[in-house]
């Protein structure tokens, strides 16, 4: 079993399927999509990678990490102009934040692959409260390669699968990370304000180093 085609012989045969890259804010999505988007590039193949137009956090159209790779995209209002603007020439589309998207985005996903276009789609698998965030469980379901990837909890060092709110808001979409989020593993997820961040850097270089 593959979470991701890692090797050229673990490809399909045919064309087109669909990928997804899930995990807790700080998880590295972005930095495992643009290193898979990298790779198709140096394949040759043609990479067309969209956003959705209200995440200009850190740029307008680049993708970027916290780490600050990044990579040129196309931000757009719904999954609809995805389909247009991917054309027919496209071999690899990619989806970063993908849970701002509604609904729909599994159609034009499906629709894609379907059409031998290879989809690789990043996005936050749950929401502030630990519930699935918007398309993301039927993204799971219909991927032929899930990958769910975890940040350090930043109160204990743990793996972290939660991305827990340390600002007063009871909003779903709520933007801005490092001063509104923190990767917290369950039981520091669950302990909440009751438990603090310590060595917040010293988390993040011991995860790097
Ligand atoms: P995501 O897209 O999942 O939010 P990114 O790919 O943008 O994540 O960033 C991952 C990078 O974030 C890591 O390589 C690391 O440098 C940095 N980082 C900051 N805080 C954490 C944390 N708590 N756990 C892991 N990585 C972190
Ligand atoms: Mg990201």
């Amino acid at each position: 079993m593959f979470t991701e085609p890692r090797r050229h012989a673990d490809f399909p045969r045919h064309r087109g399927w669909l990928e997804v890259i899930c995990g807790s804010m700080f998880s590295g999505k972005t930095e495992e999509l643009i290193r898979r988007l990298t790779r198709a590039r140096i394949a040759r193949q043609r990479v067309e990678i969209f956003k959705p137009a209200l995440d200009t956090r850190y740029h307008a159209q680049d993708v970027v990490s916290h780490n600050q790779n990044s990579i040129r995209s196309t931000p757009v209002q719904s999954p609809a102009e995805i389909l247009l603007l991917a054309g027919g020439s496209t071999d690899v589309v990619g989806i970063d934040e993908a849970q701002f998207f509604d609904e729909s985005l599994v159609d034009v996903c499906r629709q894609l692959a379907d059409n031998g276009v290879r989809v690789i789609v990043a996005g936050l698998d749950m929401d502030y409260r630990g519930r699935p965030f918007g398309p993301l469980p039927a993204l799971l379901a219909t991927a032929e390669f899930v990958t769910k990837v975890h940040a350090v909890c930043v109160c204990c060092g743990e793996l972290a699968a939660y991305s827990y709110r340390i600002v007063a808001s009871e909003k779903q979409v709520l933007l801005g990370e490092t001063d509104s989020y923190e990767a917290r593993c369950r039981p520091c997820f669950l302990a909440g304000d009751s438990i603090k961040v310590v060595h917040k850097e010293q988390l993040t270089m011991n995860k790097e180093g």
